[in-house]
């Protein structure tokens, strides 16, 4: 199947799982990862009307970025981890970053975005599944990584991220997920600009959307299986 073929097939899916559990058509935006992927993949979703890519590695992101850079309203989102020496290409070239876990590298975002670019959005990446995974903050650290972001003039908080280990069924998959959720409710009761909760990928869209996702970020099933994976 080809890249236009598969996007179809993935916003027909989005759709029939937002009315499964009688969510609003449209309410879960679509972010296609194209890491690994050649240029002519992602032109080839964007002439299908794909406008927001999602990209795991700093250099081949801002390769991208400038090979694409005739593509105006493109929205490069930046879901990889992030080294201090890399945040300055991320704060230049990125419009989101889902992965903020460290306070450094919020800092550093806000002080290097450039003047003429609106601020950076970012997400805060959370832990859900313990020791599983070194990236993102534990939940009891939430309220703190908050009130340090919020403070920062260059990166506007959106939401919350994150990367579960996978389940073997949807229902633990969504048992996983509702902490998270809670957690998001309620920083959307204090702040009406928190309007994304970036999670499920091509293997746990559904229970995603059914965990009150906004933002799916989907590779596989929109570019193909990668040869390398990250
Ligand atoms: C690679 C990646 C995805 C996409 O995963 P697929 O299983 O290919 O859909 C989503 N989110 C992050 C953070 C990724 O690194």
């Amino acid at each position: 199947m080809s890249v236009a073929e598969n996007l179809k097939h993935v916003r027909q899916q989005i759709l029939e799982l937002e009315q499964r559990v009688n969510r609003t058509s449209g309410s879960v935006c679509l972010l296609a990862v194209s890491k690994t992927k050649p240029l002519a993949d992602i032109e080839a979703a964007y002439a299908a009307g794909q406008r927001r890519f999602g990209e795991n590695y700093v250099q081949e992101a801002v390769d991208k970025n400038e090979s694409l850079s005739h593509l105006k309203d493109i929205e490069w989102h930046f879901i990889g981890p992030i080294q201090s020496n890399k945040s300055r290409q991320i704060a230049e070239t990125m419009t989101w970053v889902h992965t903020i876990d460290r306070e450094k590298i919020a800092r550093r975002l806000s002080e290097q975005r450039p003047a003429n670019l609106p601020p950076l959005n970012v997400l805060i990446q959370v832990n859900i599944s313990g020791e599983v995974s070194k990236s993102g903050i534990l939940l009891e650290q939430l309220d703190d990584m908050i009130l340090l972001v919020k403070q920062l003039p260059n990166i506007k908080l959106r939401g919350l991220m994150a990367i579960p280990a996978p389940q073997t069924s949807e229902t633990d998959q969504i048992q996983v997920y509702a902490p998270l959720y809670q957690a998001f409710k309620a920083l959307q009761q204090q702040d009406c600009d928190i309007d994304t909760l970036s999670i499920g990928m091509s293997g746990d869209m559904a229970a995603a959307i059914a965990s009150g996702s906004t933002m799916v970020r989907v590779g596989t099933a929109i570019f193909g299986a990668r040869d390398y994976t990250s």
